[in-house]
């Protein structure tokens, strides 16, 4: 299976970027921030008790997300793979992917990291906050406390895929389509 992580800070153009991915390579797109809102709109207990952490701007607890991306897995069957975009964001996050994915014995190929300088980052959030109508978009001090958690908690993440020989990093600055065509470059040095 192909299996892929989108890496990178709010705002990097992760979920961009795995839209067009998943429809070139056909792929199951598993976002952490999507389906936790889209339980929030449900007005599921999941959806009740992430909504907190979100509007703040921290991250939901490991072992819920852990559970709800274990059964989205269930989804990928008639996928050539899966597009973790958002997902792992710690390193037990990364550790839990890892098992999940061992027992189907469909392993992480390649982690893409979008590079997007912080200034970038917080102006194209306050951008999109404009028109997401999300909450933890329209606040500077919210952006700030999101992308602390990244530097805090997610970039370990990176150095754990570094070590398996799996990280690459990629300019998340400039058109759409180019950042996509290099992406699809390297996810085809693994996919052949
Ligand atoms: P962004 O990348 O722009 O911050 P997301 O949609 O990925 O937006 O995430 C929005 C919020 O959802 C996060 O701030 C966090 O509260 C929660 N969240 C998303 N993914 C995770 C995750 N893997 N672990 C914990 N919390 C998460």
């Amino acid at each position: 299976m192909l299996n892929i992580i989108l890496f990178g800070p709010p705002g990097a153009g992760k979920g961009t970027q795995s839209e067009k991915l998943v429809n070139h390579f056909n792929l199951l797109h598993i976002s952490t921030g999507d389906l936790f809102r889209k339980h929030k709109k449900e007005n599921t207990e999941l959806g009740k008790l992430a909504q907190k952490y979100m509007d703040d701007g921290v991250l939901v607890p490991d072992e819920v997300t852990i559970q709800m991306v274990d059964e989205e897995i269930e989804n990928a069957k008639d996928k050539t793979g899966i597009i973790f975009d958002g997902f792992p964001r710690t390193v037990a996050q990364a550790e839990a992917l890892d098992q999940l994915l061992a027992k189907r014995d469909a392993p992480i190929r390649k982690m893409l990291a979008l590079e997007v300088s912080h200034e970038v980052l917080k102006q194209r959030i306050l951008e999109r906050g404009k028109t997401s109508g999300r909450v933890d978009d329209q606040d500077e001090a919210k952006i700030q406390t999101r992308i602390q958690e990244y530097e805090d908690k997610t970039l370990p993440v990176a150095n754990h895929y570094e070590k398996q020989g799996k990280f690459e990093s990629v300019n998340g600055v400039g058109e759409i389509d180019a950042i996509f065509d290099t992406l699809v470059e390297l996810i085809e040095t693994v996919s052949a």
